[in-house]
C-alpha cells in the first residue's frame, strides 16, 4: 500500500498581526515553507517584510495568530486556561533553531573572522571549541573566506563582511534561514558577490526565506514568490507566475517599478 506523503512545512505563520503604538504592521499574514524551499519575499517598502520575519525570529512579540516551526508553536505553550508565553530560556532554545541574517552584518570588530563565526555558535549552543572550530573554517570555506580566517572585520568589505554574517548564521544549521535584505547595505559592485553565496547556500537545501528587493535572483532562485503590501501577503506563486503573469494591480505596480 501506499501513502500519499505531504511533508508538514518547516514554517507555519497563521494569521499573524503585529501592531506598532496603533499602526498595523501585520494584518493577518498566512505563510508557510516547506523544506529545502527557497521562498522570496518581495513588496514595497513599509508592507511588513521585516516585521513577518522579526515576528519569526521572536525578535518581536506578535498581537495575534501564530508560529510554529517543526509544528512546534513559538513563544508561547498550551495550558489549561489556553496559551501562555515561554520562559525566556524556552524562547532562546527555539530561537537557536532559526538562522538570520540581516542589511547590517554587525560582526564583533575586536574578534577576528573566525572568532565571528565559532564565539556565537559556541556560546548559544554549548558547542566545544574544537568543533566549533572544524564548522566554522568549513563554512568560511564554502563562503570563499578561508583566507581571511585571522583578519579583523574592518579589514573586510562590506561583501566580504557579510559573507562572514552567513557563515556564522549557518554554523549551527539551522532548520530555516531567514534573510532580511541581506545585499541592501552593500556598495553595488559589492552585491552579486553575496548573492552568488546564498545561491549556493539555497543549492546546499537550506530553507531560507529571502526579504529582497533584487528582482533577478527573486525569479531564478525563489521556489515561490510572496508578494507583501500593506501587512498582507497579497499574491504569491512560482516565480513564473508574481513575474510574468501578476494578478493583482498593486503587484503589476510594484513589477513596473524594476522595468
Ligand atoms: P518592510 O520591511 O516591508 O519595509 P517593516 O516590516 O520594516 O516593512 O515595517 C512595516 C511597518 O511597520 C512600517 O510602516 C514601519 O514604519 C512600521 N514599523 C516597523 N517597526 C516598527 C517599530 N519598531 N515601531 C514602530 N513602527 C514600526
Ligand atoms: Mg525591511
Amino acid at each position: 500500500m501506499t501513502t500519499a506523503h505531504t511533508p508538514e512545512p518547516i514554517l507555519q505563520v497563521h494569521q499573524l498581526t503585529k501592531t506598532f503604538a496603533g499602526f498595523q504592521a501585520l494584518n493577518g499574514v498566512d505563510f508557510s515553507v516547506n523544506e529545502g524551499e527557497v521562498v522570496v519575499v518581495i513588496g514595497p517598502s513599509g508592507s511588513g517584510k521585516s516585521t513577518l520575519v522579526r515576528c519569526v525570529h521572536q525578535l518581536e512579540t506578535i498581537d495575534g495568530g501564530s508560529v510554529y516551526l517543526d509544528g512546534e508553536l513559538l513563544g508561547y505553550e498550551h495550558h489549561r486556561s489556553g496559551v501562555r508565553p515561554l520562559t525566556p530560556r524556552a524562547v532562546a532554545a527555539q530561537r537557536r533553531r532559526i538562522g538570520m541574517v540581516f542589511q547590517q552584518f554587525n560582526l564583533f570588530p575586536h574578534w577576528t573572522i573566525l572568532e565571528n563565526v565559532t564565539r556565537p555558535h559556541r556560546m548559544s549552543h554549548g558547542v566545544g571549541a574544537a568543533e566549533a572550530e572544524q564548522r566554522a573554517r568549513l563554512l568560511l570555506k564554502q563562503v570563499g573566506l578561508e583566507h581571511k580566517a585571522d583578519a579583523h572585520p574592518r579589514e573586510l568589505s562590506g561583501g566580504q563582511q557579510q559573507r562572514v554574517a552567513i557563515a556564522r548564521a549557518l554554523a549551527p544549521a539551522p532548520r530555516i534561514m531567514l534573510f532580511d535584505e541581506p545585499t541592501s547595505a552593500l556598495d553595488p559592485e559589492l552585491v552579486d558577490e553575496v548573492l552568488a553565496v546564498l545561491r549556493d547556500v539555497a543549492r546546499s537545501g537550506v530553507t531560507m526565506v529571502v526579504v529582497t528587493h533584487e528582482m533577478e535572483f527573486a525569479r531564478q532562485m525563489g521556489d515561490r514568490v510572496v508578494f507583501m503590501d500593506a501587512g498582507r501577503v497579497v499574491e504569491q506563486g512560482t516565480a513564473e507566475q508574481i513575474f510574468n503573469h501578476p494578478k493583482s494591480d498593486r503587484l503589476k505596480a510594484f513589477l513596473s517599478r524594476f522595468r
